[in-house]
C-alpha cells in the first residue's frame, strides 16, 4: 500500500486537483521540513488535512519506545500499518548531531547467524515510504529536543540492496526534501554484488559499507552464507566498482567473535583485503553483541583493542565501533522487533 511518504510532490500534487499550488508547498514543506503528521500541518485548513489524511496515511504506527544511555538512544518499535508487521528504528544522539539507523525490510532472508534479524527470518520488503516515514518521525522526535538528524545509516533490518530500487527512492527523498547530503548517508550490505553495481550507477555518492566479517571464503561462507552466491573475490571486484564510480570510501564492518574471528591470521587476511582497495577501506570492528540464537561469545574487550592495534600495525585503518543501545537489544545485529527468533545457525 503507498502511504503519504511514498508520493513524489507531483503525485501528492494531482492528488489534491484544483488546490493552488502554495498548498502543496505548505503540505510538502509540513512533512519534509517541519516533519509533522498531515492532520498537524496548520498552515492548512483542516478540511484540507481531513481530506489529505483519509486520502494518504501513514504506514507506521508507533508501538513501543525504549530508552537508554540516559536518553541518548531510543529503539521504536513499529507496525506495518498494512499487516501489523514489527520493525524497529534507532535514533541516536551525541553531543551536537543526531544518527538514525532505518530498516529497510521487516525481517531479513540472510540468514547471517550471528544476527537476531537474521534468525528471525524474512517478513517482506519496506516501501520507499515506510523507509522515508522513520526518518520523518526520528526527525520529529529530534525537533522536540532542538536537535537535528544529520545522519542517516540504513543499517537497521533488513538487506538494503536486496531492496534496491525502494532504498534508492528513499535516499533519494532523503536528500532531495529532507536535506541530507550524500556523505551523510550510508548503506550497509551484506554484500550483494549486483546490487553494488546497482548502487555504483545511481548518481548520489553514499557511502557503501560492506559487512565482511571474515577475509576467507571458507569461514565467509558459514558467517555469512551469501557469500556462497558472491564470494570475496566477486565481492572485491564489485567494491573497486564502486570505488571507481564514486571516489569515496568503503567501510569494512567486522563484528569480533571470539576464537572465530578474531586471530592474528584473521587481522592479515583482513588487513591485505582493506589494503587491496584504493582509496584502502576503513575497518569497522563491533565486537559481537549477544543475540538469542547465537551462542559464541563477542571477543573480550583486550582482544579487540590488540586486533585494532594489529590492523593499524599492518597499515589499515581501523577503529572500534562505539556500541550503543546493548540493554535495550538496539545494538548492531540485535534487532529482531519482538518477533520470536527462528534458529537458523549455518552449518
Ligand atoms: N543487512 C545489512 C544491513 C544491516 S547492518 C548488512 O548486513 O550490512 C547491521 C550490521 O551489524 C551488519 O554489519 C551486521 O553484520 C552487524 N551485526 C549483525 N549481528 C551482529 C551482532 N550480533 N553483533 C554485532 N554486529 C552484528
Amino acid at each position: 500500500m503507498r502511504s503519504i511518504h511514498d508520493l513524489t510532490r507531483e503525485e501528492l500534487a494531482a492528488s489534491i486537483p484544483g488546490e493552488p499550488a502554495y498548498r502543496v508547498t505548505q503540505l510538502w514543506e509540513g512533512l519534509y521540513r517541519q516533519f509533522l503528521p498531515v492532520d498537524e500541518i496548520r498552515t492548512l485548513p483542516a478540511a484540507l488535512r481531513g481530506h489529505v489524511s483519509a486520502l494518504h496515511p501513514a504506514s507506521l504506527v508507533e508501538v513501543e519506545r525504549v530508552v537508554s544511555d540516559d536518553g541518548e538512544t531510543v529503539k521504536f518499535l513499529y507496525h506495518l500499518a498494512d499487516g501489523l508487521h514489527p520493525i524497529e528504528t534507532v535514533l541516536m544522539y551525541y553531543r551536537d548531531r543526531a544518527t538514525v539507523c532505518v530498516s529497510t525490510q521487516a525481517g531479513c532472508a540472510m540468514a547471517c547467524g550471528f544476527c537476531a534479524t537474521g534468525q528471525a527470518g524474512f517478513t517482506r520488503h519496506l516501501t520507499a515510504g515506510e523507509i522515508v516515514e522513520q526518518v520523518v518521525r526520528t526527525a520529529r522526535e529530534a525537533r522536540a529536543l532542538e536537535q537535528r538528524i544529520d545522519n542517516i545509516v540504513f543499517m537497521g533490518m533488513g538487506e538494503p540492496l536486496a531492496n534496491e530500487e525502494a532504498v534508492w527512492a528513499a535516499v533519494e527523498r532523503i536528500h532531495d526534501d529532507i536535506g541530507i547530503s550524500a556523505r551523510h548517508l550510508t548503506i550497509s550490505t551484506v554484500g550483494i554484488v549486483p546490487g553494488i553495481r546497482t548502487l555504483a550507477a545511481r548518481p548520489l555518492p553514499v557511502n557503501l559499507a560492506v559487512s565482511l566479517h571474515a577475509a576467507r571464503n571458507d569461514l565467509r561462507d558459514e558467517l555469512v552464507p551469501i557469500n556462497r552466491r558472491y564470494p570475496i573475490e566477486s565481492l572485491m571486484t564489485a567494491c573497486r566498482e564502486y570505488l571507481a564510480e564514486k571516489n569515496r570510501r568503503i567501510t569494512f564492518e567486522w563484528a569480533l567473535i571470539d576464537g572465530v574471528n578474531d586471530t592474528d591470521r584473521d587481522a592479515r587476511e583482513l588487513a591485505d583485503l582493506a589494503r587491496s582497495l584504493s582509496p584502502s577501506a576503513h575497518i569497522n570492528l563491533i565486537p559481537l553483541n549477544p543475540t538469542p540464537g547465537w551462542p559464541t561469545k563477542g571477543s573480550p574487550r583486550r582482544r579487540v583493542t590488540e586486533f585494532r592495534d594489529l590492523l593499524v600495525d599492518l597499515g589499515a585503518n581501523a577503529t572500534v565501533r562505539n556500541n550503543r543501545g546493548t540493554e535495550i537489544a538496539a545494538a548492531c545485529g540485535q534487532l529482531a522487533a519482538g518477533q520470536p527468533v527462528r534458529i537458523t545457525r549455518p552449518r
